[in-house]
């Protein structure tokens, strides 16, 4: 796993990634089920557009079967009997007169009525009697006659009224049906026509049904709305027509090919669908799924009076369940392969990170090399080039002695004041050199670590500065306990020796140093030495700098020194694993701080 900026940008990438990897997955799952749902549309569009040519197939048929029943002169004319015979004996179902002509006309219309009824699936010959509709004569069921029809069968109404053939879906007494209508009108002597009736072949919607099913991979079912049904049917009719169970839906089923349309049109309704409106959906029962396209099934009124909407409606279903497996298959694919995209691309990301990571680590590993390779070789400079020129100085500063011991009554005192000059900046050369060389030695000299007790330390230290405490008249506090450390005991004393030193260098005139030495813990766990002074201090904005190397914040005529201890001191704190840093005194003064990790844990 990478580290730090990497990590953060690889988590970014990361998230990048599984962002458009799930867009990219939702919206294949929503191109792949809207392209399910309009083919389902499209197919349920294509099967109503085939029931409709069909349906009105069968309303020519019908209506071509009574064209040609009503045109026989002996139908007619039998008809007329009956028409006269029931006006003669009272109206409705008329006296023996009547009786005997409806036993003349069925006797009439039998053997063609079984010849339609078997091939061409007729199941409704009804003769009625005009103005309106009074039932005459229905063949599909000799029992009934005389009651009237006016209210419920607007279809004959119509084709009486305006004598032209009608056609279309209605509800009977006995049945509902597609049915076809012709007026049955004969001319009298003079001419006039005389309007007798009605003749009606009607069929149900099961022939029709069935042949589309054996045609088409389909089931289908009409259903009416059962309201409907209660208003126009005669009960002992009605009752037949209601489903098993009844009471799943509000309405009873003419036709059906298969026996789950109940059920079907409930989990429409249950799924917010309007099975009485036009469309497709997918619903689900025991196990298997349904392609459900429904559209509203209008009666002959209802063609007539569009407000009146639909009496039932259609239903044509397929099994859809293979198709719905293979969507959910093709989406489980589609997350899968996501996933499968996903991981891959997160492998290459962490195998081009880590080739990065590498690649950039060899090239630190090989710069630092580099840097640690000069900066050893700039040491060795710094360290033969101070040591060899301290040969040439100790000449320069030997014979400046002695030209100031032999030659010095010789001089005037401008020649006095040039020598002086000459032995200050001999001497100053001097020091800088050994402070060069002290540099220098604190890498190229370096002990292995041991554990060092830092109040021996500070008392080396002391010990070394003995002449200029007395000089000074410093007082210099320890406060024990003092922890071991480990590290260079001769480099830790060096650098306390300079702390102390300073401390008792930079006060100001006349004042005396008064020095404290105390040691605690960081936060981190770590060994502290503070070395305290009441001196002059040193300006915020040059804390850092002093540290630097030939960097003073005074000209030799104030305080001696190279401006190199500071720098030394630094060196050695981070060559044992530490740090030296400066803070104000808040009494006055400042307070060095080396941080050094302790002896023991
Ligand atoms: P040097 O003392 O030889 O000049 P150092 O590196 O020891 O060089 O110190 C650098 C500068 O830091 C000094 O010139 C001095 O200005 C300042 N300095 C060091 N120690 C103290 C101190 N204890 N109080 C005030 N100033 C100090």
């Amino acid at each position: 796993m990478p580290r730090g900026r990497s990590a953060r940008l690889f988590l970014v990438l990361t998230l990048i990634f599984a962002i458009i990897d799930a867009v990219f997955v939702a919206v294949n799952i929503r191109f792949a089920g809207d392209a399910f749902r309009d083919s389902l549309t499209q197919e349920g569009a294509s099967a109503r557009a085939v029931f409709q040519s069909a349906l009105s197939q069968t309303t020519r048929d019908m209506l071509s079967l009574a064209t040609f029943i009503a045109g026989d002169p002996e139908v007619q004319a039998l008809f007329r009997q009956g028409r006269d015979a029931v006006r003669a004996e009272g109206g409705g179902a008329g006296g023996s007169r009547a009786a005997q002509a409806r036993a003349a006309l069925m006797a009439k219309v039998s053997p063609s009525w079984r010849l339609v009824q078997e091939r061409f699936d007729a199941r409704q010959l009804h003769f009625h009697l005009g103005p309106g509709s009074l039932s005459f004569l229905r063949v599909h069921a000799p029992g009934k006659f005389g009651d009237r029809l006016d209210d419920v069968r607007p279809l004959i109404v119509a084709a009486d009224r305006e004598q032209t053939p009608q056609s279309g879906f209605e509800t009977g007494r006995i049945y509902a049906g597609v049915r076809g209508a012709v007026p049955i009108t004969l001319q009298d002597m003079d001419d006039t026509p005389d309007p007798l009736g009605v003749l009606e072949v009607g069929t149900s919607m099961q022939p029709l049904l069935d042949t589309l099913a054996r045609n088409h991979d389909w089931s289908l079912a009409a259903l009416l709305r059962a309201p409907h049904v209660r208003d126009a049917m005669w009960s002992e009719y009605r009752n037949a027509l209601f489903p098993a169970g009844g009471g799943a839906c509000d309405c009873v089923v003419e036709a059906a090919t298969a026996p789950e349309a109940v059920p079907l049109l409930k989990l429409l309704e249950e799924d917010g669908a309007d099975p009485f409106t036009a469309g497709t959906r997918v619903v689900s029962r025991q196990d298997r799924s349904y392609a459900v396209t429904h559209f509203p099934l209008v009666d002959f009124l209802g063609t007539r009076h569009p407000e009146r909407g639909p009496v039932g409606t259609i239903l044509i279903w397929r099994d859809a369940t293979e198709a719905t497996r293979a969507l959910a298959r093709s989406n489980t694919f589609n997350v899968l392969y996501a996933i499968a995209a996903f991981i891959s691309l997160e492998i290459l990301l962490l195998i081009a990170f880590r080739a990065v990571g590498r690649h950039l680590r060899a090239e630190i590993d090989d710069k630092t090399a580099a840097l640690a390779r000069s900066n050893r070789d700039l040491e060795e400079f710094v360290y033969i080039a101070s040591h060899d020129l301290r040969e040439p100085l100790r000449m320069v500063a030997g014979y400046l002695g002695l030209l100031e011991r032999r030659y010095a009554n010789n001089l005037d005192n401008r020649g006095h004041e040039f020598l002086t000059y000459a032995i200050n900046g001999a001497r100053r050369m001097e020091a800088m050199i050994h402070d060069l060389l002290d540099l220098s030695r604190v890498s190229t000299q370096a002990r292995p670590a041991v554990p060092v007790r830092l109040s021996e330390v500070v008392e080396d230290a002391m010990d070394s500065l003995r002449a200029a405490i007395a000089d000074s008249g410093a007082e210099i506090s320890i406060e024990a306990p003092l922890p071991d450390i480990l590290g260079d005991p001769a480099q830790l004393t060096r650098l306390v020796q300079n702390l102390l030193a300073n401390g008792i260098k930079y006060q100001p005139t006349g004042q005396r140093p008064i020095l404290r030495v105390w040691s605690d813990r960081d936060e981190a766990g770590h060994c502290r030495l503070h070395v305290a002074d009441n001196g002059i201090g040193i300006p915020d904005d040059q804390r850092e700098r002093i540290f630097q190397m030939f960097q003073r914040l005074h000209t030799p005529g104030e305080y001696d020194g190279s401006g190199i201890g500071l720098a030394v001191c630094r060196r050695i704190a981070e060559h044992h694993g530490g740090t030296l840093t400066v803070e104000d005194n808040p009494v006055g003064g400042s307070v060095f701080t080396l941080t050094l990790p302790c002896a023991e844990a």
